[in-house]
């Protein structure tokens, strides 16, 4: 028996959604009690202040964490979000989900997750530099390239990776290219990186769509979120034919049904930094273009937009889960009931993002660089195979896609544990 001793620590919405799927799987496969709570919560976190000089002179103190979920199977993985509601618990959550998410698709890596509560668009460029620099100094006894592995996430991008890997690089002495994935070219990152999250979407989306025998030149898409997951989603997607009939950022969304001149739009956001009063469709607000009649609906933004409130209006035939976390767990308790959706579970859906990282880490601790059409053939192949096996699991327990996708990635994290055994 193994008795659960938990503070209020990571209590919090997403934190308790994440420990109710978690609960759901583990009791589906009748994960034993001894190793359930060694599984279920986070290894270790560490909370950082981060005191940033300011254009005119003053200083604000930011808040920022790093949460280590699991290390039993390599080294933890996964992004750094800034956002201003990021919480502790958030934080948490994701680590969690990191974890599930590498074992699933067969990476020799834990979970992890970062935050700093701030609104980046609220800093100046070298503000942002300054605040990137000290989470990475404050970070450095607790990541490492065999440690814990950053990368993006929401807020955070390309450059800032770069900062980070420099302000690491200069602490250990030498060129630590491995410590952070998602950075630029120029300081290791890999080829296919920037877009493989939505790349990845876009290519599960396309094979499910086949399994339901609609082709993809009558697939109708609405992408919530227009950064780089939802960009590349929607972009990749109308690559394969499909037409882009909504898209949107956090100031609302156009919609058009005779589909959105993406190029026009990456092209605005490129100069506009958002897409408030964009002029290719008509405005449609974020509520609204979830309950979109459309073929595939993409949430690529944040957590918990599809609720109870809203899971029953839902008129898409496919649910591509590009964000983490973006349907609660009532939700999908109403979908699986309506039986007319088809969910492609975050853990599964957004994992090509964390796929094209073990492989910038890879070109980087063996400094052999590889081909974007290597990187791209390399990574589908690793999602047919996740796919596979997830529809495999379906199939044979009669599980949602969900408990199907879940239920492997947590055993394969118990096992793990089992089999190194409990450390005096
Ligand atoms: P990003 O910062 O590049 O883009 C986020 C987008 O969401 C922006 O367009 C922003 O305006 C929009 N947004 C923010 N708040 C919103 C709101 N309340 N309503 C609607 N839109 C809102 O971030 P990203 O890297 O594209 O991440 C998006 C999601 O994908 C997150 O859930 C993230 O955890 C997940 N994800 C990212 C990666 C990756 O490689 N970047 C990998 C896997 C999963």
């Amino acid at each position: 028996m193994s008795k659960v001793i938990v503070s209020s620590l990571y209590d919090s919405d997403v934190f308790r959604m994440a420990c109710r799927q978690f609960d759901l799987a583990a009791d589906a496969i009748s994960l034993p009690e001894a190793i359930r709570d060694r599984t279920k919560y986070p290894r270790r976190c560490l909370a950082v202040s981060l005191p940033v000089k300011r254009l005119d002179g003053s200083v604000t103190v930011f808040e920022g964490y790093r949460v280590q979920h699991n290390l039993s199977t390599g080294p933890s993985k996964g992004g750094i979000r800034f956002h201003q509601h990021v919480t502790l618990g958030e934080v948490a959550a994701l680590a969690m989900w990191m974890s599930w998410k590498t074992s699933l698709v067969g990476l020799p890596y834990g979970g992890a997750k970062g935050g700093v509560i701030v609104n980046p668009n609220d800093l100046t460029e070298s503000e942002l530099e300054h605040l990137s620099r000290r989470y990475m100094q404050e970070m450095v006894n607790f990541v490492g390239p065999h440690i814990d592995v950053p990368a993006p996430d929401v807020g955070t991008n390309e450059k800032i990776m770069g900062w980070m890997m420099d302000t690491y690089s200069n602490h250990v002495g030498h060129v630590a290219s491995a410590v952070v994935t998602g950075k630029p070219i120029a300081l290791g990152g890999s080829q296919g990186r920037r877009e493989a999250t939505g790349a990845g979407v876009a290519y599960l989306t396309k094979r499910y769509l086949e399994d339901l025998r609609i082709p993809v030149s009558q697939a109708t898409v609405a992408v919530q979120g227009f950064g780089n997951v939802g960009s590349e989603t929607a972009l990749a997607l109308a690559n394969y034919g499909a037409k882009i009939i909504a898209i949107s950022d956090y100031t609302g969304g156009i919609h058009n049904p005779r589909g959105i001149d993406l190029g026009k739009a990456l092209n605005y956001v490129r100069y506009q930094k958002t897409l408030r009063d964009f002029d290719g469709g008509d405005p449609i607000s974020n509520e609204d273009l979830l309950e979109l009649d459309c073929t595939v609906l993409a949430p690529c933004a944040l957590e918990r937009v599809i609720g109870d409130h809203n899971a029953p209006k839902l008129k898409c035939r496919i649910l591509a889960e590009g964000a983490n976390g973006p349907t609660t767990n009532a939700a999908d308790k109403i979908i699986e009931a309506r039986g007319d959706i088809e969910i492609i579970p975050d853990v599964l859906c957004n994992s090509g993002g964390v796929i094209v990282s073990y492989f910038e880490w890879l070109q980087n601790l063996s400094n052999f660089y590889w081909s974007r059409d290597e990187v791209l053939q390399k990574l589908f192949a690793m999602l047919d195979k996740a796919k596979e096996s997830v529809d495999a699991q379906k199939s044979k327990f009669k599980f949602s896609r969900r408990l199907a996708a879940l239920t492997l990635g947590i055993q394969r994290v118990a096992d793990a544990k089992q089999s190194r055994g409990l450390f005096p």
